[in-house]
């Protein structure tokens, strides 16, 4: 994959051809299995999925294919390693997938797919089973039937199933399987492209932590007539709380927050400056009809390379039909803060764990559970392995692809510290995909394209 400059793709180029429709039944018959995480009605699924993965790998070649158990859902993992003085690549994606809600807002069942204007819609189509078969077909397309017999380098395939969970149980995974994942470089198939006619690598993701808060201010929720006025109420004091993580520029107040944000370079600057983009189109296909962020920072700055915070969910009282005349005695609010390179997970977890109980007074007491913290990637962009994969898809798309990042998180930073190893993203889903949305789909274009590029032939 990423030895010398590949040719043209003749083989796979005919794998493809002739096996487009396998490869389209593969997909729907992955897509079909309800492999959702977080809930345990679908643990099974998980664990079908993962076996249904298992099958495919042997099937396209993959040789030591085993499904890793952790305490969580199982990974898959299958290697083929007989390119003598090649280097070695692991494919990184995922087979669990976000829940469907709401679900009466999809135009197909999420888990019967559905093939409709060059899309194949279904949950989990392009985040991320569809982006994981590009390198299994590939894999298959040289190793099967009419394929040489070899890959080009040595490759092995490790397939998560908690990555839509926070990936809680994926460090102590490449813990204790580092030397059979040992390998030169991680190719991730879990990212999207500008477009479907701009392609472009993502070289980096930012980091998360997430917080759930309870606040209580009292027993029980109390009557609003016989208390009001003399007693505090969780609902404010919760409002007041979130309110006070942003000043009025859109910064995030929690002191030395921005103390490690590693600034920008000129060419980081540049690469941003020459992607097309069209705020008003970017804003519309987000749903919004104004856009807000950290003033003094652009649009892709502000979705890149700024740390951000999050209140992600708020209740508190009575949310019912009509109303209820109480005091609320709790509160909950969900906060979650997006992290830059080159921002601690753990410093910023503790600098909000001291900060949010100095904002309320004594009487209202505060829980804060850690939920999940991830530390920001960023792809090293001068590595020879960045210069093959560009090379690799401009030849499939007949474009030089240009950087991006990923605003979103992942294990990515785990991968590249755990196995020393450059983390490159070859991702073929597009912002249309609708990702963790009703209606999410995949170009198959697209889809048969990552195929091409993800091994050279
Ligand atoms: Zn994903």
């Amino acid at each position: 994959m990423f030895s010398g400059d590949p040719p043209a793709t003749p083989l796979l180029g005919d794998f493809l051809a002739a096996e487009h429709g396998s490869v389209l039944d593969a997909m729907a018959d992955w897509v079909r299995i309800p492999s959702i995480g977080a809930q345990p009605v679908h643990h099974r699924d998980v664990a079908v999925s993962a076996e249904w993965c298992a099958e495919r790998m042997a099937a396209a070649g993959l040789e030591h294919v085993d499904v890793l158990s952790t305490r969580g859902h199982p990974a898959v993992y299958g290697d083929w390693l007989h390119a003598d003085g090649a280097l070695t690549a692991l494919v990184y994606g995922h087979h669990d997938v976000q829940p469907v809600d709401p679900v009466d807002e999809w135009h197909s069942p999420p888990f019967e797919p559905t093939v409709r204007s060059g899309r194949m819609f279904g949950r989990g189509a392009s985040d991320d089973k569809g982006q994981v078969l590009c390198h299994l077909e590939a894999i298959r397309g040289l190793l099967g039937g009419q394929g040489p017999g070899a890959l080009p380098v040595n490759v092995k395939v490790l397939v998560e199933g908690e990555e839509e969970t926070g990936s809680p149980h994926f460090e102590s995974l490449l813990d204790a399987e580092r030397e059979r994942l040992a390998c030169d470089v991680v190719v991730v198939s879990d990212s999207s492209m500008w477009a479907a006619d701009v392609p472009s690598i993502s070289t980096g993701m930012r980091g998360l932590v997430a917080f759930d808060i309870t606040l209580r201010t009292a027993g029980r929720d109390l009557h609003s007539g016989v208390f009001g006025g003399a007693v505090p109420n969780a609902a404010h004091w919760a409002a007041r709380l979130v309110a006070a993580l942003h000043d009025g520029a859109g910064r995030v107040t929690l002191p030395g927050f921005y103390d490690d944000v590693r600034p920008l370079t000129a060419a980081d600057r540049a690469d941003m400056a020459t992607l097309p983009l069209d705020e008003a189109a970017w804003a519309a296909a987000a749903s919004v009809t104004c856009l807000e962020g950290e003033a003094g920072h652009s649009l892709l700055e502000r979705l890149w390379a700024r740390p951000t915070c999050d209140v992600t969910g708020l209740h508190s009282g009575y949310g019912g039909a009509g109303f209820k005349t109480i005091i609320p005695g709790s509160a909950g609010a969900k906060v979650t803060f997006r992290l830059v390179p080159d921002q601690s997970p753990a410093a910023v977890a503790t600098a909000f764990e001291a900060w949010a109980p100095a904002q309320v007074p004594a009487g209202v007491h505060l829980e804060i559970h850690r939920e999940a913290a991830i530390g920001p990637a960023l792809t090293p962009t001068g590595h020879p392995a960045v210069a093959a994969l560009a090379r690799a898809i401009s030849r499939v798309w007949g474009r030089e692809p240009l950087f991006t990042r990923s605003g979103g998180s992942g294990p990515e930073e785990a991968l590249g510290r755990r196995l020393a190893a450059p983390v490159l993203h070859l991702g073929v889903g597009l912002n249309a995909d609708r990702i963790h949305a009703p209606d999410e789909g995949v170009d198959l274009d697209q889809v048969g394209r990552g195929v091409l590029a993800a091994l050279p032939c």
